[in-house]
C-alpha cells in the first residue's frame, strides 16, 4: 500500500506546547500508511529482518515494541525528558532501576514512608545481595545528609508518600544528594508530571507506577522510568531486556489512551479530594485528615511551593473509633470500592495496614503513622457530593 504524506503531523514540533497538548499529541501521529489516528497495537513477538543486521529498529518484543515505544515517547515528551522506558508493573520498574544502579556492598538512603512493595523489595530481596538501606524521615532534610555513608549510591524518595501523604522537599534533597555526588530518584506516582515535575526540582531519575493516575482507568498495571542520562538509560534498557520486564503492547496502548485526559483528570481529582477532605475534617467521628491541599496540613507551605494549587486525588484519615470503626466503614461503603490501588476514575478505599502496607511490621507501621485505624481514600471522578453521601452513610 502506498504511503501518503502526513509529514506535517509526523514531523510536528511540540517542544513549546502546553502539557495538555503534549498529553494528546506527543509520541503519536496519524499512521502514514492508513491515516489511522490512533497508533496500532503491535501484537507481535518478533519482526522480520530484510537481511542479517537490517531491521526497522525492533527485533524482539522483549527488547522493544512500537506500541510501547509510542508510550515511552509520550511520557518523555510530556516531562521534557530525553528517555523513558516502560515496564510490566511499577515494581518491575523499581526493581530494574535498583538492580541496574547498585552492586553488592552499596547503601541507599530511602524516605521512611514509601509504598509497601518498595520496602519489601529493598529489605527482602536487595538485602540478600548485600545492599543495605537507611530509612529516614526525609521530611527533615538534615536526616538525609546524616544518613549518607561512604558507600551510599543513591537517595530514593516518594512524595507525597503512600499512604500518609508525607511530603519531601525535592529541591533541597537534590542539593544535598548532588553535593555528595549521589543520584536522586523520585517516585512521582501520586501527582504525575501534571502537578509536580521532579526533573525541574533536581531529580536525576523519575519513577512511576503507571497503573495509577497515568492509566487512570484501572485497566492496566505498568511502570515507567524517565531520565536524561544516556548511560543510565542504556543500563535500564539492557536490564529490562535481560530480565524480561517490558510492558505489553496492549497495556501500553490502553495507557496511551488514558494519558490523553491526564491533565483534566488530575485537576478534577484534586478538586474532588479537597472537597471530600474538608467534609471529613469537619466530621465529628474523624480524628485526623491527611491531605496536602488542606490549609492545616503540617507541610501545607511545602505543598504549595512544590505542587501549586492542586494536590492530587489521594488522602488518608483516621477515625475516633480506631481499627474496628475503620473496618466497619470500609465494609459499609457502597459507591467507594474497597480495593487495593489508587488513581482511577472510581473512588477506591483501602486499609493500608492490612492491604498495601501489610508487609511492614506493626511496630514500624505505627511509628510511621500507618496505624490500624488509617484509611486511604483515592478520590475518583464521581460527583464529590455522591462520594460524601456514601461516606456519610458509612461513618455512622
Ligand atoms: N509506587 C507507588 C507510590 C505505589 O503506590 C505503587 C503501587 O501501589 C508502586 C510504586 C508499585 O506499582 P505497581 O503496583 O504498578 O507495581
Amino acid at each position: 500500500m502506498a504511503t501518503f504524506n502526513l509529514s506535517r503531523y509526523t514531523d510536528r514540533d511540540l517542544s513549546n506546547t502546553d502539557i495538555a497538548t503534549k498529553l494528546i499529541h506527543a509520541g503519536t501521529a496519524p499512521d502514514p500508511v492508513t491515516g489511522a489516528i490512533l497508533p496500532p497495537i503491535y501484537q507481535t513477538a518478533t519482526y522480520a529482518q530484510e537481511a542479517v543486521g537490517i531491521d526497522k529498529g525492533h527485533t524482539y518484543s522483549r527488547a522493544s515494541n512500537p506500541t510501547v515505544s509510542a508510550l515511552e515517547q509520550k511520557l518523555a515528551g510530556i516531562e521534557n525528558a530525553k528517555y523513558a522506558l516502560c515496564f510490566v508493573t511499577g515494581m518491575a520498574a523499581t526493581t530494574t532501576l535498583l538492580l541496574s544502579l547498585l552492586v553488592s556492598g552499596d547503601h541507599i538512603v530511602c524516605s521512611d514512608v514509601v509504598y509497601g512493595g518498595t520496602v519489601r523489595l529493598i529489605e527482602q530481596i536487595l538485602h540478600k545481595f548485600g545492599i543495605s538501606v537507611s530509612f529516614v524521615d526525609a521530611a527533615d532534610v538534615s536526616n538525609v545528609a546524616t544518613a549518607i555513608k561512604p558507600n551510599t549510591k543513591l537517595v530514593f524518595i516518594e512524595t507525597p508518600a503512600n499512604p500518609t501523604l508525607k511530603l519531601n522537599d525535592i529541591a533541597t534533597i537534590a542539593d544535598i544528594t548532588h553535593a555528595h555526588k549521589l543520584l536522586l530518584i523520585v517516585d512521582n506516582t501520586f501527582l504525575t508530571a501534571v502537578l509536580q515535575q521532579p526533573f525541574k526540582l533536581g531529580a536525576d531519575i523519575v519513577l512511576y507506577s503507571t497503573t495509577k493516575y497515568i492509566d487512570g482507568h484501572n485497566a492496566t498495571v505498568g511502570g515507567a522510568i524517565l531520565t536524561n542520562n544516556a548511560e543510565y538509560f542504556t543500563q535500564f534498557d539492557f536490564n529490562r531486556k535481560t530480565v524480561g520486564s517490558i510492558q505489553s503492547p496492549f497495556a501500553a496502548w490502553l495507557t496511551l489512551q488514558g494519558l490523553k485526559t491526564l491533565e483534566l483528570r488530575m485537576k478534577r481529582h484534586s478538586e474532588n479530594a479537597l472537597i471530600v477532605a474538608k467534609y471529613l475534617r469537619n466530621h465529628r467521628k474523624v480524628k485526623n485528615v491527611f491531605y496536602p491541599g488542606l490549609d492545616d496540613f503540617l507541610q501545607y507551605d511545602l505543598a504549595c511551593k512544590q505542587h501549586g494549587n492542586y494536590h492530587g486525588g489521594t488522602l488518608a484519615f483516621t477515625v475516633t473509633g480506631g481499627y474496628t470503626e475503620a473496618l466497619q466503614i470500609m465494609n459499609t461503603v457502597k459507591l467507594c470500592t474497597l480495593a487495593e490501588s489508587l488513581g482511577s476514575l472510581e473512588t477506591l478505599i483501602t486499609h493500608p495496614a492490612s492491604m498495601t502496607h501489610g508487609p511492614i511490621p506493626k511496630a514500624k507501621r505505627n511509628r510511621l503513622g500507618i496505624t490500624d485505624g488509617l484509611i486511604r481514600l483515592s478520590v475518583g471522578l464521581e460527583s464529590p457530593q455522591d462520594i460524601i453521601n456514601d461516606l456519610a452513610q458509612a461513618i455512622k
